[in-house]
């Protein structure tokens, strides 16, 4: 497969336009799509709108207007082929006279397949699988395992001491980090369709779990707020319960019942934000795809830990992660992480991918 330097720059400024609406497009991809002129001259580009909207190619192709024809698309994901609430991209691709499209992704699903083979079939060049991996790391990972596990991705965010405390042994846990990791989770909070928390944590720290403060042009998402409360302990007082954004107030019954019932109502990235318990049983049933760890560079020495029973009781069966990045937020350190899958031992799920 031969790929210009020009095609290549344009894939990773695709992955950037996809990672910006992060948080917006569920159920739909966030997919970024760059237009190249017959020279290899960038003259358009465009990120998937909030559901209903055009796609990525679609906005890509209209800011480039004439200057499309015969050159290049490059785009995240395979173009769809299907008729949702827009027309197939792959149709828009073919009538704007595009020659050559570079796809990252190929399509996982049925029902907007065959994109790629109807380009092919009016003539036009298609390569795929163009940097995959760094796409299917990036803003795809979530939509990517809602298609193949027909569940929502589970972030799994917590912040806690050097010894692994979430609170201290008096109970207090406000503030455990600084603002630089607080504004961190904000600006997580709205890449995410859903934030889920135990009623525990609801009634300990009574979280408004709202988008604030973010500085950027994703300060007015409001992610789906959800409390798992299986048994009505949740007071009407509760923050959580204002109308800053909506709320879902859950009694499934297990972790796999509650992202069904949210992967329904088109959730596809969740942020899991405690406490130990639930962050515990999500873990031992192998739900959680990504691990963000605020450290403070503080000790209790006693308190609560950051995670509840694993029911591992041996080293040789602990749960494994593996590091993807470490950033310094201010005097604190974030360590995003993913679990190891694995099968046999505590925990020890299988992937949960079918
Ligand atoms: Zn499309």
């Amino acid at each position: 497969m031969t790929v210009s330097p020009a095609e290549l720059t344009a894939m990773a400024r695709a992955r950037e336009l996809g990672a910006g609406v992060l948080g917006s497009t569920s159920p739909n991809p966030p997919v970024g799509a760059v237009v190249l002129a017959v020279d290899g001259t960038p003259v358009g580009e465009g990120a998937t709108a909030p559901p209903g909207g055009p796609h990525a190619e679609v906005r890509a192709l209209t800011q480039a207007g004439d200057r499309a024809r015969g050159g290049t698309v490059v785009v995240t994901l395979e173009p769809c082929a299907h008729t949702g609430r827009t027309g197939p991209c792959a149709d828009a691709l073919i009538a704007a006279g595009i020659a050559r499209v570079v796809v990252a992704v190929p399509e996982p699903t049925e029902l907007a397949g065959g994109g790629a083979q109807r380009l092919r079939d009016a003539g036009v060049d298609v390569v795929s699988g163009v940097e995959q991996a760094e796409a299917e790391d990036g803003a795809l990972a979530a939509w990517l395992t809602g298609a193949r596990a027909q569940r929502p991705h589970v972030v799994w965010k917590v912040a806690g001491t050097l010894d692994g405390r979430v609170a201290a042994a008096d109970g207090s846990s406000r503030w455990i980090t600084g603002p630089a990791a607080r504004a961190a989770v904000h600006r997580l909070r709205a890449t995410c369709d859903a934030v889920v928390v135990g009623s525990g944590t609801a009634l300990a720290d009574d979280p408004q779990l709202t988008v604030r403060d973010t500085g950027g042009p994703d300060a007015d998402r409001r992610p789906l707020r959800v409390v798992l409360d299986r048994r009505g302990r949740l007071p009407r007082t509760a923050r959580v319960l204002d109308d800053a954004a909506p709320t879902l107030v859950s009694a499934a019954a297990s972790p796999r019942d509650l992202l069904a019932e949210l992967f329904g109502r088109g959730v596809r990235r969740v942020l899991l934000e405690g406490g130990p318990t639930l962050a515990a049983a999500f873990l031992r049933d192998g739900l959680v795809d990504e691990a963000v760890l605020h450290l403070a560079p503080k000790l209790l020495g006693a308190g609560a830990s950051l995670i509840g029973d694993l029911g591992i009781t041996s080293i040789g069966d602990a749960l494994t992660l593996s590091v993807v990045d470490v950033t310094r937020l201010g005097g604190d350190v974030q360590i995003r992480m993913r679990p190891n899958r694995h099968t046999g031992g505590a925990g020890g799920s299988a992937d949960g991918r079918s």
